[in-house]
């Protein structure tokens, strides 16, 4: 029997110390309200207690060890999509998704969760996600389940339903039937005159439900001239850990990646997944200097090498779309007649605050019109494992999300980030809207070919 640690709850370390932010960056927030109609969970439910103020409101006081760390807490950091939102609007420069996920690291720290939840995570975070071996033996499983017959045994006979699991399900992504994992190791040269030399980060999940879209970022890339690496070693960027608090995996993800992302020299490391290009970006954080404030204070060896490390590769780190914008696009393109929307990925647009570069490029493709989809930038209700862990918030925003899809008349639906492809994919079955769901580079990539 699997022995789960229970911990009594003990008021948690006050901000500034055991890898809290500093008391200073919790104060930013003057209560001013203007992120409140920016936020999808405030949207739906109207509760102050699931908004940004009200959720850094609650970090405070538990830090203070004047609110429980307890089950109403936890429940409202939860709900919290971290889609980041709520930064791009507040005047006071609130960097809120340091904030949330320095909340979620203290649950992660001093609060017994559920066993079946305890279980999960540890499974997910711990167990799965660092191993690419045990990535693609789950895939193999998950894919002979989808080819079998079984998937649609159990959706025909009701089984699914009957274990609650039906909507969630409908989530499951489609698993490749070649995984990009063969690919690790290899370069791509340029077509044509070399412009830049680029390392490939290829994503974990993403090799084994996006390949395609991996090979199509390295079709785009070489036609436009520039000569991909796939370094072989690298592992998980470690985003969902870090979002889900699961802190100690993500920073060692993050050092085995620094190494391996470093051991040569690149003009720019290139991510098609803006959730994962966020927290490379980002990388900093985990690794804060001595002189970045309280937050790195905790830290008992203080590694100034790695710091050196994360900020050195945060300059090379580019979303395929910004870096394609930047480099301009040399490859010619056919014409295709598609008038099509662009839902911004929240780490994309919130985290790494790039708006017009995936736009640019749907622009310059001759024959597709770009119709602004309405709320592009409220959240899908993919955001990481949200759609799993939180499924009924998750297909509230889908729904809206479809329908304003639909209220532009598109054929195709673009966007930069497999998390929300995955979503919205699931969104034109779920809702009959016929609507394609593409990357930006999938795009281009037809347009190329
Ligand atoms: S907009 Fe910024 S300062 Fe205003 S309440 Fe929201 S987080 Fe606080
Ligand atoms: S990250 Fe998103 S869901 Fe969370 S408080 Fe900010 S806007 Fe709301």
């Amino acid at each position: 029997m699997i022995e789960v640690p229970r911990m009594k709850w003990q008021p948690p370390p006050a901000a500034g110390s055991a890898g809290l932010p500093s008391w200073d960056e919790y104060l930013r927030c003057v209560h001013c309200g203007l992120c409140l109609n920016s936020c999808p969970t405030y949207r739906l439910w109207g509760m102050e207690a699931d908004s940004p103020r009200g959720r850094i409101r609650q970090m405070m006081l538990v830090n203070q060890g004047e609110l429980p760390l307890g089950d109403s807490f936890v429940t409202h950091i939860d709900r919290c999509l971290d889609c980041r939102a709520c930064e791009t609007v507040c005047p006071s420069g609130v960097e809120y998704g340091k904030l949330v996920e320095a909340g979620r690291a203290q649950i992660e720290r001093n609060y017994s969760r559920s066993l079946g939840a305890w279980l999960a995570r540890s499974l997910v975070y711990r167990h799965l996600l660092p191993h690419p071996g045990r990535i693609a033996l789950a895939a193999r499983l998950v894919r002979l389940y989808q080819r079998s017959g079984l998937q649609w045994l159990a959706r025909a006979t009701g089984a699914l339903r009957l274990l609650g699991l039906a909507r969630r399900e409908r989530l499951l992504p489609r698993i490749d039937d070649h995984f990009f994992f063969s690919q690790l190791g290899k370069m791509f040269p340029a077509r044509g005159p070399r412009r830049a030399r680029v390392a490939l980060f290829a994503g974990c999940v993403a090799q084994v439900t996006f390949a395609r879209l991996n090979e199509a970022t390295i079709r785009v890339l070489t036609a436009n001239g520039c000569e991909v690496v796939v370094p072989e070693g690298q592992l998980c960027c470690g985003a969902l850990a870090a979002h889900a608090g699961v802190r100690d995996v993500a920073e060692e993800l993050a050092q085995r990646n620094l190494d391996v992302f470093l051991r040569d020299d690149f003009d720019a490391v290139i991510t098609n997944a803006a959730g994962c290009g966020s927290t490379l970006k980002e990388y900093t954080h985990l690794f804060p200097a001595e002189n970045d404030g309280p937050e790195s204070q905790h830290r008992e060896h203080r590694d100034t090498e790695v710091t050196e490390k994360a900020h050195r590769f945060a300059a090379k780190m580019r979303d395929v779309t910004e870096f394609l914008a930047e480099l301009g696009l040399a490859a010619p393109l056919r014409e295709l007649k598609l008038r099509v929307t662009y839902q911004d990925s929240c780490h994309l647009l919130h985290g790494q605050k790039v708006r017009e570069a995936p736009r640019k490029l749907i622009r310059a493709v001759p024959g597709v019109e770009l119709v602004e989809l309405p709320f592009s930038d409220q959240c899908c209700g993919s955001a990481g494992v949200y759609n799993v862990t939180q499924t009924e918030t998750a297909l509230e925003l889908l729904a809206g999300k479809m329908q304003h899809a639909q209220s532009t008349g598109a054929q195709a639906i673009v966007t930069a980030n497999p998390g929300c492809l995955l979503q919205l994919r699931a969104g034109a079955e779920i809702h009959h809207t016929g609507q394609e769901v593409l990357h930006v580079v999938e795009l281009l990539d037809r347009a190329i070919s």
